[in-house]
This record gives C-alpha cells, sequence and structure tokens, in this order.
C-alpha cells in the first residue's frame, strides 16, 4: 500500500490558481499524468503544466468551463481515447459571490450554482462513463467548512458546498459496487485568490494550529484519497481547517 498513482489519469478542474494548482502537483508528483484544467486563466495553467513537468511529471492544460456540458463531454472523450482511461477526477473548480440575503442577485445565484454544484455533477457525470468500464475511479469534491457549517452572507455559496455533500454521498452509494469512490473535502479558510479579501490576522487567532490554511494542505487530503491508502473510504467528507470546525 502506498500513495503512487504510476499510470493513472487525473483531471483536476480549476487548476490553474490556488488549491486547484497544489492538488495538480501532488497528484503529478505522485505518478499521475494530470490534465489541469483551467476555464479564464490559461497562462497561469500552462505555468502549472510547465512546473509539473521541469520536477519530472507529466501534465497537459486543457481548457474548458465546467458548467458547459458539451465542452467537457469533448474534453473527457478525448483523453479517454488519448490514454485509454480517467482514473481520477478532482472537482475543484468553485466560485464565491458572497452578499447578505437581500442583496443577493439573481444572475449571482445562477453563476455560483451552475459553477460550484452543476459544474461538479456534469464532469462526474462524464468521467464516471470511463470509470464505469474499467470498474475502478476516485471522485473527489471540493466542498468547504462552510457547506457543513453555514456562514453569514455566504448562504448561496454555502448551499453549493453543502450540495457536493449530498452529491458525494449519493454517488458514493450509487458507484460503490462499481469500484468508483467518491468523498469530499472540506477545507477551512485557505491563503489563495479567492481568500484575499478575508482579514487573516483577525481569524488565526480562532484556528487551533495557530496558522491560515496553504493550498497544499488540501492537496495532502486529495492525494491520500486518490491513493491505495484509502481503500476502503467513501462517502466521507474530510475537514481539512487546523481544527477550525472542531
Ligand atoms: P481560486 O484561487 O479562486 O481558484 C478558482 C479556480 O476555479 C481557478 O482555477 C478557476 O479557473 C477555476 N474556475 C472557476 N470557474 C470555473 C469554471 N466555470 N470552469 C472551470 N474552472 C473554473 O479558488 P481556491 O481558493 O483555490 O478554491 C478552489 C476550491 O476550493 C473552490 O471550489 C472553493 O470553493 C474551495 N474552497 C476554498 C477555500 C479557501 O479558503 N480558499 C475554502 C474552502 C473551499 P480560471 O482561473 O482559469 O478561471
Amino acid at each position: 500500500m502506498n500513495l503512487a498513482l504510476d499510470d493513472q489519469v487525473a483531471v483536476v478542474t480549476g487548476a490553474s490558481r490556488g488549491i486547484g494548482a497544489a492538488i495538480a502537483r501532488g497528484l503529478a508528483g505522485a505518478g499521475a499524468y494530470v490534465a489541469v484544467n483551467y476555464h479564464t486563466h490559461a497562462a497561469e495553467a500552462h505555468a502549472v503544466v510547465e512546473d509539473i513537468r521541469a520536477h519530472g511529471g507529466q501534465a497537459e492544460a486543457v481548457g474548458f468551463d465546467v458548467s458547459d456540458d458539451q465542452a467537457v463531454k469533448d474534453c473527457f472523450k478525448d483523453l479517454a481515447q488519448r490514454h485509454g482511461h480517467i482514473d481520477i477526477l478532482v472537482n475543484n473548480a468553485g466560485i464565491a459571490k458572497d452578499n447578505l440575503l437581500l442583496r443577493f442577485k439573481g444572475d449571482d445565484f445562477d453563476q455560483v450554482v451552475q459553477t460550484n454544484l452543476k459544474g461538479a455533477f456534469i464532469c462526474a457525470f462524464h468521467a464516471s462513463r470511463s470509470m464505469l468500464k474499467q470498474h475502478r475511479g476516485r471522485i473527489i469534491n471540493i466542498s468547504s467548512v462552510v457547506g457543513l457549517g453555514g456562514n453569514a452572507g455566504q448562504a448561496v455559496y454555502a448551499a453549493t458546498k453543502a450540495g457536493l455533500i449530498g452529491l458525494t454521498k449519493s454517488l458514493a452509494k450509487e458507484l460503490g459496487s462499481r469500484g468508483i469512490l467518491v468523498n469530499a473535502i472540506a477545507p477551512g479558510l485557505i491563503e489563495t485568490d479567492m481568500s484575499s479579501g478575508v482579514d487573516m490576522k483577525a481569524l488565526e487567532g480562532n484556528i487551533p494550529l495557530g496558522r491560515i490554511g496553504r493550498p497544499q494542505d488540501v492537496a495532502g487530503a486529495a492525494l491520500f484519497l486518490c491513493s491505495d491508502l484509502s481503500a476502503y473510504i467513501t462517502g466521507q467528507v474530510i475537514i481539512v481547517d487546523g481544527g477550525l470546525y472542531a
């Protein structure tokens, strides 16, 4: 039993930056061939790919919007045809458009739900085609501690992250007998572009481990959930928050 992912093909959505980029690097470091998905930041995704290759890993950049069913279908079909299989999907792409309930705009609601929840569903749908054929696969959904506990001003974002937990548990039950394991990770506060507006110093004192999380902290949990070490774990939510939510 080990962390090695040799000969496995992984797709990490939203891997041009932040947590997704760290997960892509982590999986590639363990031997997986990684499709580094981006939406708007193509140059950043190509830089992640170059960095992976410079460290002896294998990767390519793939651009698509996770909420675009046809684009996801085409990309996953192409990957499966070229590599013969897709073994790992990390649904990491996400956006936050936070506001108090009465200030929330309808368009923002739709965008957050389309990207965070529908996007994960679409990617799981198309990845599972390949996984079902080979009777093996791992799907990891990046949720959030606010999906477990809620947060004032984040009603829609939190609802999508709670929705991802329902998706995780349902797919785990549906796909377990076919060798596909589905789990979620709920990060706490992680230092990325998404959290750049948060007053980190004010919150740090509430975190038992005494520091804000780093993207690599989430990548470690993702690597574990993709590896043989988690072969009997499915339908679970691993909280990676330095003890904040404990
Ligand atoms: P980030 O730095 O803002 O990066 C977001 C990533 O998602 C980018 O790579 C972006 O791609 C991609 N993305 C956005 N919309 C997309 C779409 N429609 N299709 C494909 N990709 C899309 O965010 P992060 O902090 O790393 O967050 C990653 C995940 O962790 C998110 O699901 C987030 O909700 C979750 N999370 C974050 C924290 C935190 O404190 N940071 C805490 C809990 C959970 P482009 O840049 O190419 O557009």
